[in-house]
């Protein structure tokens, strides 16, 4: 790294004790932006990388709520209000076990360059608790969702802070939040929130687009380099909103995606995924994935406990959460001849295993320019919502489609700019950031 930025990365180290996973992600974009301050010397002068490195705002929360056995609960709430110097903070809420200040915290970080790379008004913020829905009631969940946001209100707004889905929060949850929001504002600001439902406000597409973006994003990938998703056999992580959509789009270009995962073990369906089964098992019935594969009878089998990643794909697509490709993983698709990997979840690949793939030569695409189709669809939400329109599906997907290799193209234009041809995680990076830090040193000291 860079002399000035590894001083800069060890005071982040000394400010941030214990968050491992915001240092991760700091890291990453300090060693990719090194080049960049060699031509901006007005970023290191206005000291914009120390300044992108701390929050603007970090709000944490008491959150308590009554169980269907008449228990209070006590969960702990966060909104981290991350960059604003693009437009309103925007980024999702994640609600899940795991979930800590350091968590909200590299999110946020990640979210302000993804949102930078979009091209759209949007600055990064990240949110959630540590509350888990697993297994929670429809009623709890709701009784949860509105002591959130009997706090969370007093912060957001459609011009200043734009929450949407993460892990553990979809339309449902985004009902209850946008439901108590209402009745506590006195107020139908339906820009507040994305991924609305279809019924009061929301956008077409919204709910496959992580997915389908992350899908196009591959497409593109392999498409410079001469080949297409056709007659590939891939390998998705996960088997939530991401993963589902994933598999959809890549059914739909030609693609079989033979295996896909959640946290008890992964499932291998030689014949490819019936996404039906799966939409039934794991969005319907909220259930468990080795209900997939006893409903799909001889096609399919259950692997208890075991990485999807030592099923031999060409394509692989990380859709479940962070850290879940490690060094071992990547060397073992690697020479399984796995030719190109889309990050659908957030910083799903530990740096061992990013640096196993570029020394590979495998096309690798980051989260922060993968899986931007979701926030930037958001974005596309907010725009509906504030001329009170709506568009079509075949519209907005096109909208989405454009967006996606725009990302794409911009990564690689920017990645041979600074002399690493096919490094889209430089390309990403760099592009990302200098839109933000442009932004900052316009709007003075910030
Ligand atoms: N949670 C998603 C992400 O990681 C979407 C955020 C949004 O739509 O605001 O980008």
């Amino acid at each position: 790294m860079h002399e000035k930025l590894s001083s800069i990365y060890d005071n982040v180290l000394r400010r941030n004790p214990g968050e491992i996973e915001f240092h991760q992600a700091v890291r990453e974009v300090l060693e990719s932006i090194g080049p960049v301050l060699g031509k901006h010397p007005e970023y290191a002068e206005s000291k914009i990388i120390e300044r992108v490195c701390e929050p603007e705002r970090q709000i944490i929360f008491r959150v308590p709520w009554v169980d269907d056995q008449g228990q209070v609960q006590i969960n702990r709430g966060f909104r981290v209000e991350f960059n604003s110097a693009l437009g309103p903070y925007k980024g999702g809420l994640r609600f899940h076990p795991s979930v800590y200040l350091g968590i909200v915290k590299f999110l946020g970080f990640e979210q302000i360059f993804k949102n930078g790379l979009t091209g759209l008004p949007i600055g990064g913020g990240k949110g959630g608790s540590d509350f888990d829905p697993k297994g929670r009631s429809d009623r709890e969940v709701m009784s949860f969702c509105q002591s959130f946001m009997t706090e969370l209100y007093r912060h957001i707004g459609e011009y200043t802070d734009v929450p949407a889905g993460d892990i553990g929060v979809g339309g449902r949850e985004i009902g209850y939040l946008f439901g108590q929001y209402k009745r506590i504002t006195n107020r139908y600001e339906s820009g507040v929130i994305t991924g609305k439902g279809l019924a009061y406000g929301g956008a077409q597409v919204r709910t496959e687009a992580t997915g389908y973006g992350c899908a196009f994003f591959v497409e593109e990938m392999l498409k410079a380099r001469g080949t297409s998703f056709d007659g590939k056999r891939v390998v998705v992580s996960g088997s939530g909103n991401v993963a589902i959509y994933t598999i959809e789009k890549i059914e739909q270009l030609g693609g079989t995606v033979v295996a896909c995962s959640d946290s008890s073990g992964y499932v291998l369906d030689e014949k490819g995924i019936d996404l039906a089964l799966l939409k039934q098992v794991k969005q319907d019935e909220r259930g468990r994935l080795a209900t997939y594969a006893e409903r799909r009878g001889g096609h399919a089998s259950f692997v208890a406990e075991r990485s999807v990643w030592e099923v031999p794909c060409q394509v692989a697509m990380p859709s479940a959460t962070q850290n879940e490709i490690t060094g071992r993983d990547a060397a073992t698709l690697v020479e399984n001849g796995c030719v190109a990997v889309g990050e659908g979840a957030n910083m799903p690949t530990t740096p061992e295993g990013i640096k196993v793939f570029l020394d590979a030569g495998v096309a690798f695409g980051p989260g922060k320019a993968a899986n931007a189709g979701g926030v930037a669809t958001s974005a596309l939400e907010m725009q509906q919502n504030a001329s009170r329109d709506s568009w079509t599906f075949e519209f907005s997907e096109r909208r989405l489609q454009d967006i996606m290799s725009d990302i794409h193209g911009r990564c690689l234009q920017t990645a041979d700019e600074y002399g690493m041809p096919g490094n889209y995680v430089a390309g990403a990076n760099i592009d990302g950031f200098r839109r933000v830090a442009d932004a900052m040193l316009a709007l003075g000291l910030i």
